[in-house]
């Protein structure tokens, strides 16, 4: 965000209150219709004058919006100069099905993925991983690793994740996501 100063969005209250060297990302979620399309457009032209480090765009439980994803990811990255990521999620798919989504990000251009182990498909409490899947996001990042070179952003939660046994076990989960590959330094934190 250090060139936000010189943006046409000087003056914004969103700027003003943000240290001028911060780094920010924004996240998008693929759209499903016309008008949400349009939505998205206006908003990735808004926004985009505050040189966000990536923007990415979500992934629906279980892989739902795995199409639009794709597109709406590439699609950016073609016709912005914005670094465009696609988020990923070990649920509900063999570690060889999401190799090959993660395979067809890579020869489309997009380097950059944010990898999560995602939420229990809709009506389901508990996470339950697949069984010849990934089980955690730690792991996805290492399959990721193995696929190619991908620059991986993943998630922490510094008030502890709703699973975690405690919340030294929770950092030392973001540790063994750093090991297996993920980018120190930039995480995109839900607060
Ligand atoms: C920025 C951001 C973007 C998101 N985008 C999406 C999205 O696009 N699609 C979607 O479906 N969801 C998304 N989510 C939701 C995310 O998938 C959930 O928050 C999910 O509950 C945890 O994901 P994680 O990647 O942090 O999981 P993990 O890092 O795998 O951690 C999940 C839990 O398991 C524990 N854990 C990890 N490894 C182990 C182990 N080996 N043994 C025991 N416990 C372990 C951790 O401490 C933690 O409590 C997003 C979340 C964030 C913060």
């Amino acid at each position: 965000m250090s060139d936000a100063s010189t943006s046409q969005n000087q003056g914004s209250p969103l700027i003003e209150r943000l240290p001028a060297d911060i780094q920010v990302s924004f996240e998008f979620f693929p759209p499903k219709t016309e008008k949400m399309h349009t939505k998205l457009w206006t908003a990735i032209e808004r926004l985009a004058p505050l040189k966000p480090r990536f923007v990415s765009v979500t992934y629906g439980a279980g892989g739902s919006t795995r199409e639009r994803t794709h597109d709406t990811v590439v699609r950016i990255q073609k016709e912005t100069d914005l670094v465009a990521a696609a988020h990923l999620t070990c649920v509900g798919a063999s570690r060889g099905e999401v190799d090959d989504v993660a395979r067809r990000y890579w020869d489309a251009g997009i380097h950059h993925v944010v990898a999560l182990r995602g939420d229990p498909p809709g009506g389901e409490d508990a996470y339950t991983p697949h069984p010849d899947g990934y089980d955690y996001a730690s792991d996805l990042v290492a399959g990721l690793k193995n696929v190619a070179d991908f620059e991986i952003s993943v998630a922490a939660y510094p008030e502890t994740h709703q699973d975690a046994t405690s919340a030294e076990a929770d950092l030392d989960n973001l540790k063994r996501k750093i090991d297996a590959g993920a980018t120190p330094g930039y995480y995109p934190i839900v607060l």
